[in-house]
């Protein structure tokens, strides 16, 4: 699926003309290839900006980014940088905010198109102290606002690092490799969670799933397709489920990636020991599970009917969670713990006219996922979501042009994000890396302009 205007303001003649007609010029951002292994982590390099009390734990992530070979500047170099990462982790009041942000601010304007700002933060819940919480919340209102204020594809994201949690730990390791990345292209606006210490850095960030068995629902075509081709290139072995209508489809995509077709409804009373009889006969355990799968049945809620309510119900979020409890008490299937990623939806956050059936259920995968997440967290596990806004597939192909138009503008970045860029943010939910990371609904949906 392509977005023709797009293409037709960053090429030839007709870029010329837009760039005259001062039309919006959505531009082309920097992404991963899903079959390529080795990519550039950045266009330039990275100033770090961290003072005061921050200035160890900038010390400290300098460390790591010079481990990545990444040229690393803790002052404004005459340079386009590839990224800008502010770390306020010890503010203790706002009126210490200021100097630091106006740091950044005048950096800004050296951030090469599809530059990186990262914003490393504490939780305000982490704290009783009034003017604590208030200078560590306001990095919220901070951060997203200016993400939309970033231009040419940059985009601007926070970690928010929980008490106990250091600028060493794993999982923030990994998400600043991830925000950094080509990897994130569609995700802005958005804070990753770090709440504890779990989780582990690969040797070879390139293969971190190499011996994870993972399976995908939906996986025939449009996110669940890229979802399998990101998790097989970074080393894991795939199952892909899907109806037994799209089995071509699906034997197709698994073909490529080397991985095994199960034709299956997941509504199916079977569905969940079927899944688990194949992955314990095939590879002896299953490491992950992505419940892609969803279904639309749009209608306004004067006109619905108990078909479609009960369509949507039961594939987006029934079939997941009977799958769930039969994954948790099969004896030893997940040995280093069960990850799993569900598809939200920012339908489900914001609420979406002719979307009640579906809103309904994509807010549902956020309240089981929010209570998985300590279960899993027991066995050694995680539970996450992931919120697309409008991706381009033939799952929105089917919205009429009109409202297909304003819903791919409307967002920082002012296109629709690409299967890949769904994928590559689940795939970083499941890797060893991620392990501290539990209970998140992370939106990659370029700072959709409607929810939070
Ligand atoms: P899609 O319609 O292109 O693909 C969905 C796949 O799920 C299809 O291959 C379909 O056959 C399969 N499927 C449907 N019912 C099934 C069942 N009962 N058993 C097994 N497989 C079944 O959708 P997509 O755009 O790739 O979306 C994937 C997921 O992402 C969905 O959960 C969707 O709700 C969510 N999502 C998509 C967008 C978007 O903009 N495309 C936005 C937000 C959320």
């Amino acid at each position: 699926m392509s977005d023709t205007y797009l293409n037709l303001v960053n090429s030839g003649i007709t870029k010329d003309v837009a760039k005259k007609l001062g039309l919006p010029r959505p531009a082309e951002l920097r992404r991963t290839d899903p079959s390529a292994v080795d990519h550039p982590l950045l266009p330039g390099p990275v100033l770090l900006l961290g003072s005061g009390p921050d200035d160890t734990v900038a010390d400290s992530l300098a460390q790591t980014l010079l481990a990545w070979d990444l040229d690393v500047h803790r002052t404004l170099p005459n340079r386009t940088l590839g990224a800008i990462v502010l770390t306020l982790t010890d503010i203790e009041h706002p009126e210490q905010v200021g100097e630091r942000v106006l740091e950044l601010g005048e950096a800004l304007r050296s951030l090469a198109p599809s530059g990186r700002v990262i914003v490393l933060s504490r939780p305000a819940a982490d704290t009783d102290d009034p003017a604590v919480a208030a200078a560590r919340h306001g990095v919220d209102g901070f951060t997203r606002s200016l993400a939309k204020e970033l231009r040419a594809g940059a985009t601007g994201n926070g970690i928010v690092l929980s008490d106990g949690v250091t600028p060493g730990s794993p999982s923030v390791t990994g998400a600043v490799r991830f925000l950094l990345s080509a990897r994130s292209a569609f995700v802005s606006g958005q804070f990753v969670h770090v709440t504890t210490t779990d989780g582990e850095v690969p040797g070879d960030w390139t293969r971190s799933l190499a011996g994870r068995v993972a399976v995908v629902t939906g996986a025939a075509r449009g996110i669940g397709a890229a979802i399998a081709r990101t998790l097989h290139r970074d080393g894991a072995e795939v199952i892909g489920v899907d109806v037994p209508a799209a089995g071509e489809q699906l034997a197709q995509v698994m073909n490529e990636v080397g991985g095994t077709a199960l034709q299956l409804d997941i509504t199916a009373d079977d569905a969940a020991q079927r899944v688990i009889d194949l992955a314990r006969s095939r590879h002896g355990r299953l490491d992950a599970v992505v419940h892609n799968a969803g279904v639309l049945r749009d209608k306004l809620l004067a006109n619905m009917t108990a078909e479609k309510w009960d369509a949507v119900v039961a594939v987006n979020i029934a079939a997941q969670l009977r799958m769930n409890e039969a994954l948790l008490s099969a004896d030893g299937l997940a040995p280093d713990g069960l990850r799993l990623v569900s598809l939200a939806s920012t339908s489900g956050i914001a609420g979406n006219r002719g979307q009640t059936n579906y809103g309904y259920t994509k807010a549902a995968v956020i309240g089981m996922t929010r209570a998985l997440a300590p279960r899993l967290a027991e066995q050694g596990g995680t539970a996450n979501a992931v919120a697309p806004g409008f991706i381009e597939t033939e799952m929105t192909a089917k919205i009429p042009p009109v409202p297909r138009q304003v819903a791919r503008r409307a967002n920082s970045l002012q296109q629709g994000g690409q299967p890949v860029d769904v994928a590559e943010t689940i795939t970083f939910l499941l890797s060893p890396q991620a392990g501290g990371i539990n209970g998140e609904v992370l939106r990659v949906c370029g700072q959709n302009l409607v929810g939070q």
